[in-house]
C-alpha cells in the first residue's frame, strides 16, 4: 500500500554530487562549481542589504533579474524567465509543454536530471545514445516518435563536448515540439545557442549563475525564448520563485560581465593544462568546453580502467571527484577544473596512486 502515485513509488530520485559538511577536508572537484568567489558588486550589494524590506514578498517576475539578463545578452526583458536556479526552470519547462503520456528525448549520456524530471511527471522518455565520440546523436534519432520535449545540453554534462549550433537550429527547425537547450556551461565554451533561441519560436536557451558566475549557493537561473514561450512558461511558475536577495545579487553579478569573463579565461587555461597533465599521466581525456574534464582512467594496478576504485583512492587522499556508474561511463572519472594549486593536488594525488 502506498500513498504515492505509481510513478513517483516505482523512481529513485536525482543523487546530487557529495557535499560534504566538514568542507575544509577535501579539494572539491566534483560539482563543478567556481573556485574563485563572486563578483566583489556581488559583496558589496550584499553589504547594503535592507532587512526590512524582507517582510515584503519579492517581485513575482523578477523583472530587475530579467532587465540585466535582457541588458547582458542583448535580447528583450519580455523573452527572460527567471528561477530559483535553471534546475527550477527545467521543471517548469517539463510541466509546461510535455501532457500526460507525452514524450521528452535528449541525447545519452546527459544531465542526469532530465530524466528524473521526466519520471515526476509521469511521461515517456528516451534517452538518444551519442555515437562513440559523444558527439550529439542524428536528429532523426531524437526526432521519432514526435517528441514534445527535445532537451540537450550544450555543452554537455558529464562529456564536456560542444555540439555546434547549426547542428541543433537543423533539429530545432524538424521538431514538432521545443528545443530546450541548456547552456549551464556555456560561458566556458566557443560558442553558444543564443541567436538560435532569438530567431527559432519553438527554442529556449537556459542558462545560470551556478558555474561561470561562483553563485552555486544563490540559486538562480534563467531561460531566454520567444515571448510566446517566455508568457506560457510565466503561467507555470511558483508565485514567487525567485527571493528578494537572489534578484538583488543576481543584477549585481550579471553587471559585472567582465569579472565572470577573467575567471572564466583563468579555468580556460586551466583545462587545458589539466587535460595535458593528464594525458601524460595516461588517461584518456576529452576535449572540454565546460569547467570539467572527463578522462577514462588508465590500466593501471588498480584493475582495468575502474573509474569508482579511481574515485574512493582520490577520495582517501582528500580529493573529490565524480564517478558515474552509468553505461560507458563506469571507465571514467568527472574532474572539475579547480584552481592551479587544486589541480596541482589532484596530480600528486593521481600520481600517489599510480605509484601505489
Ligand atoms: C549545474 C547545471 C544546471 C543547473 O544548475 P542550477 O544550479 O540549478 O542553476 C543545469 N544543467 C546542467 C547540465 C548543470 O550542470
Amino acid at each position: 500500500m502506498t500513498y504515492f502515485r505509481k510513478n513517483i513509488e516505482a523512481m529513485a530520485g536525482y543523487v546530487p554530487g557529495e557535499q560534504p559538511k566538514d568542507l575544509g577536508r577535501y579539494v572539491k572537484l566534483n560539482t563543478n562549481e567556481n573556485p574563485y568567489p563572486p563578483s566583489p558588486k556581488v559583496l558589496d550589494v550584499l553589504k547594503k542589504v535592507d532587512a526590512d524590506a524582507l517582510r515584503r514578498y519579492p517581485d513575482p517576475s523578477a523583472d530587475a533579474a530579467r532587465q540585466a539578463v535582457a541588458k547582458a545578452l542583448g535580447v528583450g526583458a519580455e523573452q527572460v524567465i527567471c528561477g530559483n536556479g535553471s534546475d527550477e526552470v527545467l521543471t517548469m519547462i517539463v510541466r509546461a509543454f510535455v501532457p500526460e503520456g507525452g514524450l521528452m528525448t535528449f541525447p545519452y549520456p546527459t544531465y542526469s536530471l532530465y530524466e528524473v524530471l521526466a519520471q515526476i511527471q509521469g511521461c515517456r522518455y528516451r534517452a538518444v545514445d551519442s555515437p562513440e565520440d559523444f558527439s550529439l546523436p542524428p536528429a532523426e534519432a531524437l526526432l521519432e516518435g514526435k517528441p514534445q520535449l527535445i532537451l540537450v545540453n550544450n555543452p554537455n554534462a558529464p562529456t564536456g563536448v560542444f555540439f555546434a549550433p547549426e547542428l541543433i537550429s537543423e533539429l530545432a527547425e524538424r521538431a514538432e515540439g521545443v528545443v530546450v537547450v541548456d547552456e549551464a556551461y556555456v560561458d566556458f565554451a566557443d560558442g553558444d545557442c543564443l541567436d538560435v533561441a532569438k530567431t527559432r519560436p519553438n527554442v529556449l536557451v537556459l542558462r545560470t549563475l551556478s558555474k561561470s558566475y561562483s553563485l552555486a549557493g544563490l540559486r538562480f537561473g534563467f531561460a531566454v525564448g520567444s515571448e510566446v514561450l517566455i508568457a506560457g512558461l510565466m503561467k507555470v511558475k511558483d508565485s514567487y520563485n525567485c527571493s528578494r536577495l537572489a534578484v538583488e545579487l543576481a543584477v549585481a553579478a550579471l553587471g559585472d560581465q567582465a569579472y565572470m569573463r577573467g575567471n572564466v579565461e583563468k579555468i580556460r587555461r586551466e583545462r587545458q593544462r589539466l587535460t595535458e597533465a593528464l594525458r601524460k599521466r595516461g588517461f584518456s581525456v576529452l576535449d572540454s568546453q565546460t569547467n570539467f574534464i572527463l578522462a577514462t582512467v588508465p590500466a593501471c594496478a588498480l584493475g582495468n580502467g575502474d573509474g569508482r576504485k579511481w574515485y574512493s583512492q582520490l577520495k582517501s587522499r582528500g580529493v573529490l571527484v565524480r564517478y558515474f556508474d552509468r553505461r560507458r561511463l563506469k571507465d571514467k572519472i568527472r574532474i572539475t577544473v579547480g584552481t592551479p594549486a587544486e589541480c596541482d593536488a589532484l596530480l600528486k594525488a593521481v600520481d600517489e596512486v599510480k605509484g601505489a
